[in-house]
């Protein structure tokens, strides 16, 4: 029995994705092996890769000017590619809006001058900061953004308009709203939340920013060599690309981008009205700023958080405790899960206000 997962990563993916995967497990394309057995230099996996980058290109509308790769690490990774291929004078700007956030600027201070220039820990993180009032540097190699905070339930409705490469860490919700590529410099994201199993990491980059890296930067976070090799460079992690590239396949065929941001404003749009509605439930991130993915909300005690947690459980609805720097709840609605958990969630907690007030 399959039950709705909440998790914020790694997360729930689409029912069509994991019943074709086993389907052909056993034999992908013909070859009489596993797609998990065969060479990545195989002419059957060589149509993985590039099936994979193809669509990614196709459903974000990547200018032809970018390098889209498939790399390892995880996004954590990525917060040290970032300034080993782009911090050239060696000062960039971070907007601290969460907790990975924080740890990309932590990171960026080990390759130069990375600068908070905007902080919202003051709030828990509730909202944005005003992104015309930030003091961007002038000069900086690039501006670092987390665009949806997985922890703590916000977004940026709009992205800053910035003189450097905008750089956006969109690990929590890309493919889950329509994006214009050409805005930013750099976008990356870790597959785990909204695209595949854990293992693989997105890089989407402007090919005039990639070209000379750091010399201190590792052959393996050259970006400039990974598009160079069509994310061949060395062995990828094979299945999670397989993965990613049926993800897309299935996020195509229902209509893309677009079509999966209605749906999943429609789904959030439940959630928030149901929580703002109720007496016993809350959601406190400030309403401009709120994520369409990841809705934390909390009861007014934690022992009916700890209660409300365990008896959802029972009732097929698992995986929403809160990140443990937060507590309470949290709801994690990507792409994969389908209105009707959503619904099921709500009807849930219906019930369990109406015993528990
Ligand atoms: C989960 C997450 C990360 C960390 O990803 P890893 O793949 O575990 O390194 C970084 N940034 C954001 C926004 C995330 O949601």
């Amino acid at each position: 029995m399959r039950v709705y997962n909440f998790a914020a990563g790694p997360s729930t993916l689409p029912l069509e994705v994991l019943e074709r995967a086993k389907a052909e497990f056993l034999d992908f394309a013909g070859t009489g092996m596993s797609v998990t057995e065969i060479s990545h230099r195989d002419k059957a996996y060589e149509q993985v890769v590039k099936g994979a980058e193809a669509l990614v290109r196709e459903l974000l509308g990547v200018p032809d000017d970018y390098a889209v790769i498939f790399v390892q690490g995880g996004a954590s990774t990525q917060f040290a590619a970032v300034p080993l291929n782009l911090m050239h004078s060696g000062s960039a700007d971070y907007i601290v809006t969460g907790n990975f956030a924080k740890k990309a600027w932590q990171e960026g201070q080990i390759y130069g001058a990375a600068h908070k220039i905007g902080d919202s820990s003051d709030k828990k993180y509730a909202y944005i900061p005003d992104l015309n009032a930030l003091n961007y540097t002038e000069g900086a190699d690039y501006v670092h953004i987390t665009s949806n905070n997985t922890i703590f339930g916000s977004r940026y409705a709009e992205f800053p308009k910035c003189a450097a490469p905008l750089v956006a860490d969109m690990s929590s919700e890309i493919f889950s709203r329509r994006i214009n590529v050409a805005d930013f410099g750099v976008i990356y994201a870790g597959a785990q939340k909204n695209l595949a199993p854990a293992g693989v990491t997105i890089v989407i980059a402007k090919r005039s920013l990639i070209g000379e890296p750091l010399k201190i930067c590792p052959t393996m976070l050259k970006w400039k060599v990974q598009d160079e090799n069509g994310s061949l460079y060395n062995t990828p992690p094979a299945f999670s690309i397989y993965m990613a590239w049926l993800v897309l396949e299935n996020l195509k065929a229902k209509g893309g981008v677009k079509a999966m941001e209605e749906v999943n404003n429609y789904k959030a749009q439940l959630l928030y009205d149901f929580i703002d509605n109720s007496k016993l439930y809350k959601n406190n991130v400030e309403r401009p700023y709120r994520s369409v993915m990841n809705v934390p909300f909390v009861t007014d005690s934690e022992e009916l958080d700890a209660k409300f947690i365990a008896e959802a459980k029972k009732a097929g609805l698992v995986s929403l405790k809160g990140h443990r720097i937060v507590g309470g709840m949290r709801a994690s609605i990507y792409n994969a899960m389908p209105v009707d958990g959503v619904k099921a969630l709500i009807e849930f907690m219906k019930k369990f206000e109406s015993e528990n007030a």
